[in-house]
């Protein structure tokens, strides 16, 4: 399952470069080329789907799976005091290569703000407004 003219699908059969860190039947787990922190890695599964609302339950489970042992070794040998997981789905989300990756974003004291979110501020009100179109 590959999508010719995707990035990512020609990283998985080895056309274009990358440094790969872990490998396995079904995922790849390369560096990124514009890294947000060192080591900032994705984690590609190695069947071409678009985003988050495609994968697979079971395959979503497996990338989880997996970003919890990449966190482990890799915050060993990095040293960082921390790690974000970023997955972003559609344009609007940031998303710019359309076949699914999880971000791994170890992170150091002192290494900035790289993820920023505008807060609100909305009333219990307001909220449970959200709540309702969510869960009725
Ligand atoms: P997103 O914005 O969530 O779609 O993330 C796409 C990520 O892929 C960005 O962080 C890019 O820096 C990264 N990227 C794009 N092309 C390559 C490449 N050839 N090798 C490694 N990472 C890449
Ligand atoms: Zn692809």
């Amino acid at each position: 399952m590959r999508q010719n003219d995707c990035i990512f699908c020609k990283i998985i059969a080895d056309e274009i470069p990358s440094q790969t860190i872990y490998e396995d039947e079904n995922f790849k787990v390369i560096l990124d080329v514009s890294p947000a922190t060192k080591g900032h890695a994705l984690i590609l599964p190695k069947d071409h789907f678009a985003n988050l609302y495609e994968l697979p339950e079971e395959k979503a489970a497996d990338a989880m799976r997996l970003a919890k042992k990449m966190m482990a070794v890799m915050t060993d040998k990095l040293a960082c005091d921390g790690f974000n997981l970023v997955q972003n789905n559609g344009e609007v989300a940031g998303q710019t290569v359309f076949h699914f990756h999880m971000h791994l974003i170890p992170r150091y004291k002192n290494d900035g703000e790289i993820l920023k979110y505008i807060a609100g501020n909305p009333s219990q009100e307001e909220l449970g407004e959200i709540k309702r179109v969510i869960t009725e």
